[in-house]
């Protein structure tokens, strides 16, 4: 994959990061982005008031590059702008973002944008479990019928959007969690394309992107992440992203966070945007540690299964994986023949790694996720998903991978 695949900018996107969104002349001088924690703003003149809420309401088109004045920090504010511009370069294809107070608040906005009263979603399953619960409990009853896919079966989804009627979103999850079950975007992108009412087709991305998987390049309309996890890195923080080729597409989304008030508040901007030139340097070393880890035990006597791309024997899923995926990232699960108490047993033992949910941050973290984040999940559901009773999902910091293998050892002994 090509290094400067961005719809903008002549630097590659590691330079981008670091040299774009930011203008010290705007913070004194100041090499890094003062917060503006201002409610609002100030206008040169009433003329320039209306102009910026007229442009802002979308009653009038900016002129290219324009951008609104400042009016009120519910619409934007100087650091979420400063924010939107330096993580666009890290998605490749991608031209413009919006940033949210968390990852939910991402997924739940471009849903609202996009979804019509009597319509269908397409989802793949498993989907993260807030997702899964904002369709069933909140889109169902609004009227907007949820149609789930298993993660990776090709044809069903095909047939899946096929059939579905009235047709606004398709929303993927790869991998999936906790299962690293692989979907096709492409495959899926070009099935939608070929329906009559045009999904928008979603990915949340939070697993393998912004460094290792680039749905923008590969069809899909828009990229959604839990800026929580690998974004941000130190799981000290709470944020989302929508991101997107489309100025049109973000202005509509724009609107809805608008009316939602779910903009990402200026601090938490200021904090992401210091993580983001360390996002690829996070992410290449969690998953070289994660290989390493995952495939020095597998074969281990206590499990049944160690689940890692560059482990998968499934010829479609080693296919999906080649194809869409530069690395295979942080996340590993490993399955106990023992069952939910050998999980157990393997989580107390463990010394360097923390028991918490969350991933992506710094320090490893492992948890189990029937008892945890799948325990809403029915029993049919998680049959078929393959969360099992002695499945662990760790997602693997920086720490020197020798000390985490050796604990895991410790801790399977
Ligand atoms: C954590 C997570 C979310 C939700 O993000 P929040 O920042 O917790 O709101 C959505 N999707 C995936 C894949 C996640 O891991």
């Amino acid at each position: 994959m090509a290094d400067h695949d961005n719809a903008h900018d002549d630097v590659r996107p590691r330079t981008a990061v670091l040299s774009r969104g930011f203008d010290p002349s705007l913070s004194f001088g100041s090499a890094r982005p003062a917060v503006f924690r201002s409610s609002t703003y100030v206008f040169a003149t009433p003329e320039a008031a209306e102009h910026a809420f007229a442009v802002t309401m979308g009653k009038i088109k900016p002129a290219n590059g324009e951008r609104a004045d400042l009016i009120y920090s519910r619409f934007s504010h100087p650091n979420s702008e400063i924010l939107e511009d330096q993580i666009v370069p890290l998605e490749a294809g991608a031209r413009e973002a919006a940033v949210f107070n968390s990852g939910m608040a991402a997924i739940m906005t471009a849903c609202f944008t996009f979804a019509r009263p009597d319509s269908t979603i397409v989802y793949t399953t498993p989907l993260y479990g807030g997702t899964t619960g904002l369709i069933h409990t909140f889109l169902e009853p609004f009227g907007v019928h949820g149609i789930p896919v298993p993660s990776g079966d090709t044809a069903a989804i095909d047939e899946g959007i096929r059939s579905a009627r009235n047709c606004c979103i398709v929303l993927l999850e790869t991998p999936a969690n906790p299962t690293l079950i692989m979907t096709d975007i492409e495959r899926v992108a070009e099935s939608a394309a070929k329906h009559p009412d045009k999904p928008v087709v979603m990915v949340d991305n939070t697993f393998l992107g912004p460094t290792f998987q680039h749905p923008l390049l590969l069809g899909a309309h828009l990229v959604l992440y839990s800026a929580t996890k690998y974004l941000s890195g130190f799981s000290d923080m709470v944020a989302g992203v929508a991101i997107t080729k489309s100025s049109e597409m973000i202005q509509r989304i724009r609107s809805r966070r608008n009316m939602f008030g779910n903009i990402l508040q200026p601090d938490e901007c200021w904090m992401l945007d210091s993580r983001l030139p360390t996002v690829a340097l996070r992410m290449n070393r969690q998953s070289k540690n994660a290989q390493r880890i995952a495939e020095a035990l597998v074969g281990h006597k206590k499990l049944s299964r160690v689940i890692y791309p560059t482990l998968f024997d499934d010829p479609e899923q080693k296919r999906i994986f080649e194809k869409q995926c530069a690395y295979p990232g942080g996340i590993f699960s490993i399955d106990f023949h023992g069952g939910k108490a050998a999980a157990f047993d393997f989580l107390r033992r463990v010394r360097i790694a923390k028991n918490a949910v969350s991933l992506g941050g710094v320090e490893t973290l492992t948890c189990h996720p029937r008892s945890t984040t799948h325990s809403g999940m029915s029993g049919q559901e998680l049959a078929e998903s393959g969360v099992t009773d002695g499945l662990v999902r760790i997602s693997v910091g920086i720490e020197d991978w020798r000390d985490l293998l050796a604990d895991f050892e410790q801790a399977l002994a």
